[in-house]
């Protein structure tokens, strides 16, 4: 589904600025201009009011004092000024006209700056933010406030209700919570969070009335990662919980170098390791089913030998592509190194992860590669263990025995340990 953007705005050389930007930091965009208000009249129309996101500019030939907003506004859009002045009566005039930002067009770093709130706001519908105070009017507000910068918003009226609403949606980004409230106070909630979520999974801001000096710091030291006093404006709202999830965002970015392969952008070793291990001990212990298959190109050296490293590592994304359309949410799998790949399966009976398993073999024996003139086929040896054993470990050497198994009985196998 493709995002849709108005862009209201008489200056040509502007909208092809912000349209250029606009197209850089967003794949899958529709961008729809209007140059005066009875343009955007007839594109609201047209649309059926449903824009993601609107520009306005605030002086239009037949517009000149904003008309152009209080017309939007009919529509509820989340709603980015253009402005030609900085002039403080604008923000008191819109306040309560679903505008999540003022941009002032004062050179080219605005219309950046413009085009990256766009990537911002569009990207908040996929963001969880968990509210918590114990006044159902402040809630209303607050839910209010997230949900015109697009945020999925969900409320908690005490401690426990967050505690309860964090356990279920486990990715939950940013908490919100007031400090004083009846039996879990914003400080013990605090706590408990950290005993969870780390600071890179999750980010508290506490939200008070009255913080004396001392509270901030106490809070810092249990894990809260920012503070806003009530009575916030709507910008300094905004601008806090943005620059949370840019922090957050950094740390996911960091997260996926560190455990990513560059290659094929499939989870690495250590992620595997890592991450592997608790799956492991998660699924042991519910005794529910779990499998581990290693899959190894055969004769990969040849590929190599013959067409040299670069379609080996052709043959290398290829196998990422393949073995991630065969298995979505209930797999985990990763790049063990070279030509080895490795898949914990949960949650399937014996016979469908040997169905499975059966099916990407047969994917890649079916499988042509077209690069250029050359066709490149290869097929698979898979090992795959289905019992727990002591250890993670033991249940991957046990799958490793099988691939030797495959490998030995002539290649293109899967082979469990036991046959
Ligand atoms: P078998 O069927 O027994 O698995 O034989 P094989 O040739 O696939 O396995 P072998 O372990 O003998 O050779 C693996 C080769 O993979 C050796 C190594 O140079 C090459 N290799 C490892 N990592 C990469 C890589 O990232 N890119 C490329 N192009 N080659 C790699
Ligand atoms: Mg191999
Ligand atoms: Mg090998």
């Amino acid at each position: 589904m493709s995002y849709k953007i108005l862009i209201i705005e008489d200056s040509a050389s502007i909208i092809n600025t912000l349209k250029n930007f606009i197209q850089n930091e967003l794949n899958d965009v529709q961008i729809f201009v209007a140059k005066s208000m009875k343009e955007s009249a007839t594109l609201l129309l047209e649309q059926k009011g449903k824009f993601d996101i609107v520009l306005a500019d605030l002086g239009l030939p037949d517009a000149p004092n904003g008309e152009v907003v209080e017309f939007i506004a009919k529509f509820s859009l989340p709603t980015v000024i253009l402005t030609g002045t900085n002039n403080d009566d604008i923000e008191a005039k819109f306040r309560n006209k679903n505008i999540v930002d003022y941009v002032i067009k004062d050179g080219i770093s605005a219309l950046s700056y413009a085009s990256s709130i766009v990537k911002r706001i569009l990207n908040n519908s996929k963001i969880k933010v968990l509210v918590v105070d114990d006044s159902k009017t402040f809630l209303e507000q607050i839910k209010a406030l997230l949900r015109r910068y697009r945020f999925q918003a969900l409320t908690a009226l005490n401690g426990e209700e967050a505690l309860k609403l964090l356990e279920e949606n486990r990715d939950i980004k940013i908490v919100l919570t007031d400090y004083l409230m009846p039996k879990i106070n914003g400080l013990e909630l605090t706590k408990r969070i950290r005993k969870e979520f780390t600071k890179d999974e999750i980010s508290i801001i506490i939200v008070s009335n009255d913080l004396s000096r001392k509270i901030p710091a106490k809070f810092l030291k249990y894990g809260a990662n920012d503070f806003i006093y009530k009575g916030f404006s709507n910008e300094e709202f905004f601008a806090r919980i943005n620059s949370n999830i840019e922090i957050l965002e950094l740390f996911d970015e960091l997260k996926n170098k560190a455990n990513k392969d560059y290659l094929t952008g499939m989870y690495n070793r250590r992620y595997l390791f890592d991450s592997g291990k608790k799956l492991y001990e998660e699924y042991k212990n519910k005794s529910k089913n779990f499998a581990v298959a290693l899959i190894d190109i055969d004769k990969f050296k040849n590929i190599n030998d013959t067409y040299g490293h670069n379609m080996g590592d052709i043959a290398i994304k290829e196998v990422a592509i393949i073995l991630n359309k065969y298995v979505d949410k209930d797999a985990l799998i990763s790049r063990m190194g070279g030509e080895e790949f490795c898949m914990f399966i949960y949650d399937k009976k014996e016979e469908e992860v040997k169905k499975l398993l059966e099916q990407i073999r047969v994917g890649f024996e079916k499988n042509e590669i077209q690069v250029g003139d050359l066709k490149l086929e290869f097929t698979v040896s898979i090992g795959c263990s289905l019992e727990y054993g002591e250890s993670l470990d033991e249940m991957i050497q046990k799958a490793d025995i099988g691939l030797y198994d495959a490998k030995n009985s002539g290649r293109n196998k899967v082979r469990y340990r036991w046959e």
